[in-house]
């Protein structure tokens, strides 16, 4: 509830111009960590964030704010032409419900030898969210499940025995073990999982930078390389990886940055839109 509110509330301004310059007035907009931003664009514009630049999808640029940002600026830009025109994205402090577990620290930390499996597994896979290849998929996207409660724990921020854990990476929807899981956009499977902490996981890239991950499935039903349609069944639901009980764990990352789910997923009005330039 509280990051739908975040973004509503959120709202585009025009700062100050700046004292004697013939700079144009810079636009901003307050947005939260796991946001994503749609600013309209015009044929032949271009989205550009630091030195990456790409083509809009269906008439607009999307900036992911991952959920993993600190309080400040970013900026994005629009290219247009030979001029620039810059967004600056005002990151607020994340608006997540916060956890506090007391637990028996022997579950809590790692042994050595799962350290270094996670970290392995964490190599292994980081190179699919490098992909950039065309855009396979419109917005919004299709749900995970069919039929299925909406999602919770998006950014959850875990804080086991005093210790800060990073916030909750995806969206935990309440499954029985076998419930069919279903690709949200058509797609090639990029990556097929057995990892310690996200168990059997499909990865799935919709193109434009666009990852989803399903994880802690009980049955893998799709292949590495594997084209699939939205809808097509990628596995069941389980329980596998480190879990306390069967759900699903879907994710989202766009062009690196790790959303929320519940802002592309079924409906487009909870994105941060922000009008064209004129
Ligand atoms: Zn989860």
């Amino acid at each position: 509830m509280t990051l739908r509110l975040g973004l509503l509330a959120a709202i585009v301004s025009l700062l100050p111009m700046v004292a004697g310059g013939a700079e144009p007035p810079r636009r901003a907009v307050d947005v939260v960590p796991g946001a994503v931003v749609r600013w309209d664009a015009r044929p032949g514009d271009r989205c550009a964030k630091a030195a990456e630049s790409w083509e809009p999808l269906g008439g607009a640029c999307y900036f992911g704010v991952d959920i993993r940002l600190a309080p400040g600026t970013l900026e994005v830009a629009l290219l247009r032409d030979q001029a620039r025109e810059t967004l600056l994205l005002n990151v607020g402090p994340a608006p997540y419900h916060e956890e506090r577990l007391s637990l028996d620290p022997r579950k809590v930390t790692l042994s050595k030898k799962d350290q270094e499996r996670a970290k392995r597994e964490w190599q292994e896979v980081a190179p699919v969210f490098d992909l950039r290849g065309p855009a396979r998929f419109a917005l919004p996207l299709a749900a995970p499940l069919a039929g299925a409660p909406p999602a919770r724990n998006f950014g959850t921020r875990r804080v086991l025995n005093g210790e800060a854990r990073s916030p909750h990476g995806g969206a935990d929807y309440k499954a029985a073990t076998g419930t069919p899981v279903l690709a949200v956009a058509p797609g090639r499977v990029a990556f097929v999982a057995n990892h310690f902490f996200s168990g059997r996981g499909v990865y799935v890239d919709h193109g434009d930078g666009l990852i989803s991950m399903s994880m802690h499935l009980s049955r893998v039903d799709v292949k590495a390389g594997q084209e699939v349609r939205a809808g097509d069944r990628l596995g069941l639901s389980g329980a596998t990886g480190r879990v306390s009980g069967p759900h699903l764990h879907f994710g989202l990352r766009w062009r690196g940055a790790t959303v929320d789910p519940s802002v592309l997923i079924g409906s487009t009005a909870h994105l941060v839109a922000v009008p064209a330039v004129p």
